[in-house]
């Protein structure tokens, strides 16, 4: 693990320098680069870790369920995880939205709003998401990777084996063998990582371009200020209030899969690696993450409300339009209920701040104006993304183990 995080570390840092270096080679010539070596490379990448997605989600959370024998024990840790969640993403929203005020990162008349165009892809519409939570085919689900319906059926999967116990030995044992089975392949997918993470980046940063990224350097600046105040804050005190434990020590600890994340772009992706990382560098018992971190990666998206509070006030700035109190209290609801529904890949962010948008009448053509940034910044609130999910799991698992009078925390490297 250790010299992976080196391999990636190095692999950003170059990525990041050739990425540069692209901005100055012909547009054509970038283009070639891009098209032929960085996307091919940065996708199979993709597409080999998300390969193993549904599978992970789905074992670990009936896996996770079952271990948590105790029916009583199940409400309380799924009770904690959602208080958790939705609190937190409330109060990111919340920094967003003051931080945005604070700095005005949009002045009307400095954006060219008249040639911005954006065709809105279709969000779906979020209580329908809520209401289809259950699916009526399990199959149908995984097929479409419909995050949520999966973890549905996981959970009741996972209560019937807890309730079955010996009589489905049989499944739980194939469970946890296919358990086995995806952790192996996950090392193995690593090994690619660090061309994965230099692929992404150098073509993130060759797309967005120098300029481009100047120009909207105070929209950059809100969002990863709030990402910061939110990890240094919001989950340090969580961390260091409800987890007697050293922030620093935890990030620190974390940051492998906070790597990982970064050059993904995806909360799903990362998952497996972030999953490890809190079970082997943070301590968290097996069963406590593998039920917290998968629901997280799906309904938990603390950067994404960071990103959509932030640019929600810039657009209204760069159109000139004042938001009242009734219109900012509904950017905070259609926000997290959009987190809640969005799946943990690359750029959904995006397409849900056009609901967002749309609650509170302001033009959806404006997300032109920040998308040439937002590869970037995605890459960094997706980090944040998961350090939220393991942040809960870690928070939780201590309180289960101080319970149960079991020593917790971070284990002695
Ligand atoms: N890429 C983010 C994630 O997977 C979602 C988003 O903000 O677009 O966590």
């Amino acid at each position: 693990m250790q010299n992976l995080t080196r391999n990636i570390m190095i692999a950003l840092v170059l990525g990041l320098i050739v990425g540069l270096a692209l901005n100055y080679v012909p547009d054509n010539v970038f283009s070639i680069i891009d098209t032929y070596i960085l996307t091919p490379v940065g996708q199979i990448f993709l597409n080999l870790i998300t390969m193993l997605v549904v599978p992970i989600v789905f074992i670990s959370i009936a896996l996770g369920t079952a271990s948590l024998k105790d029916p009583v024990q199940l409400g309380r840790i799924g009770t904690k995880t959602i208080t958790f969640y939705i609190t937190t993403t409330v109060i990111a929203l919340l920094i967003g939205l003051a931080l945005a005020y604070l700095i005005q990162p949009g002045q009307s008349g400095v954006f060219d709003t008249a040639s911005a165009s954006y065709e809105a892809e279709a969000a779906p519409p979020i209580m329908d998401t809520l209401l289809n939570i259950i699916p009526s085919n399990p199959v149908e689900a995984m097929a479409n990777a419909e995050m949520l319906q999966i973890i549905a059926v996981a959970l009741f999967l996972g209560i019937a084996l807890a309730r079955l116990g010996e009589k489905t030995e049989g499944i739980q044992k194939l469970l946890e063998q296919g358990n086995d089975v995806m952790m192996f392949l996950v090392n193995i997918v690593m090994f690619t990582a660090p061309f994965g993470a230099f692929a992404l980046i150098a073509s993130a940063l060759g797309d967005a371009g120098i300029d481009g990224l100047q120009s909207m350097a105070m929209y950059m600046i809100t969002v990863i200020g709030a990402l910061i105040i939110h990890a240094a804050i919001t989950y340090s005190i969580a961390i260091g209030w409800l987890g007697k434990t050293n922030p620093l020590t935890f990030f620190k600890n974390f940051f492998p899969a906070m790597t990982v994340a970064f050059s993904l772009s995806s909360s799903s992706g990362a998952l497996p690696i972030s999953m490890r990382t809190a079970q082997e560098r943070l301590g968290v018992s097996k069963s406590v993450s593998s039920f917290v971190q998968p629901l997280g990666a799906t309904i938990n998206m603390d950067g994404t409300a960071i990103m959509q509070a932030v640019a929600t006030v810039f657009i209204a700035q760069v159109y000139g339009v004042e938001l009242g109190v009734s219109q900012l209290v509904m950017v905070v609801i259609t926000a997290t209920l959009a987190s809640i529904g969005t799946a943990g890949v690359p750029g959904v962010g995006l397409i849900m701040l056009s609901l967002v948008l749309q609650q509170v009448g302001l033009p959806v053509e404006g997300i032109a104006l920040i998308l040439g940034v937002d590869r970037l910044l995605d890459m960094l609130r997706t980090a944040l993304n998961i350090t939220g999910d393991a942040t809960c799991a870690y928070v939780i698992d201590r309180g289960e183990k101080a319970k149960e009078g079991k020593t917790a925390g971070i284990p002695e490297s």
